[in-house]
């Protein structure tokens, strides 16, 4: 039997960071239609929904242009043209990267993806989808006060960095708590 790891402060920095991103990007709800047809485009239908990546189940709704990397946002905003269903381990092994070249890539779930059936036809329609779309990223700087975006963004680091200060004090912590117990530290 394997029990999860605990968890750490610091593990949290990613989601931290892509709330920042995705609380000031435009959220745009896809319409019922909106879906329908970009299922349509890969071959699918609703209630019937597969992996684009994969050609397995889809659980998650995955953007297709990241909208974080770096720890930044991209520009690609959350809208239908935008969205195409995945699942969870391509999703979360894309993550910010673009999907040619994660999907061409040597990760396990790019491997796993591409030793599945019909890749070709994936990669085709992943291709027509990418291109008919016609989306560009918006230009955030050019949007904002930069002097409001910088108070933002440097609102992140020093969480980011109160977490690393955090996380050297919950060590500490539990060093001591595993001593007064005499349990060695692992
Ligand atoms: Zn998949």
């Amino acid at each position: 039997v394997k029990t999860r790891k605990p968890l750490r402060i610091t593990s949290r920095s990613s989601s931290i960071t892509n709330a920042f991103v995705q609380a000031i990007i435009p959220f745009v709800e896809p319409t019922d239609s909106e879906i329908s047809d970009v299922l349509t485009q890969f071959g699918q239908q609703i209630g019937m929904t597969n992996c684009v990546y994969c050609g397995g189940d889809s659980t998650d709704w995955d953007h297709l242009r990241p909208l974080v990397r770096g720890k930044r946002p991209t520009g690609y905003i959350s809208s239908a043209s935008n969205l195409v269903p995945a699942c969870g381990p391509c999703n979360q092994s894309k993550s910010g990267a673009d999907w040619r070249l994660w999907l061409g890539g040597n990760s396990t779930g790019a491997q796993k993806a591409k030793s599945k059936s019909g890749l070709k036809e994936r990669i085709e329609r992943l291709e027509k989808f990418d291109g008919d779309a016609d989306v560009n990223p918006i230009i955030i700087s050019d949007l904002v006060e930069p002097e409001k975006l910088n108070a933002y963004w440097k609102k992140l680091d020093e969480i980011i960095l109160q977490m690393k200060e955090a996380q050297k004090i919950a060590d500490d912590i539990n060093s001591d708590i595993m001593i007064s117990l005499g349990m060695s530290k692992s």
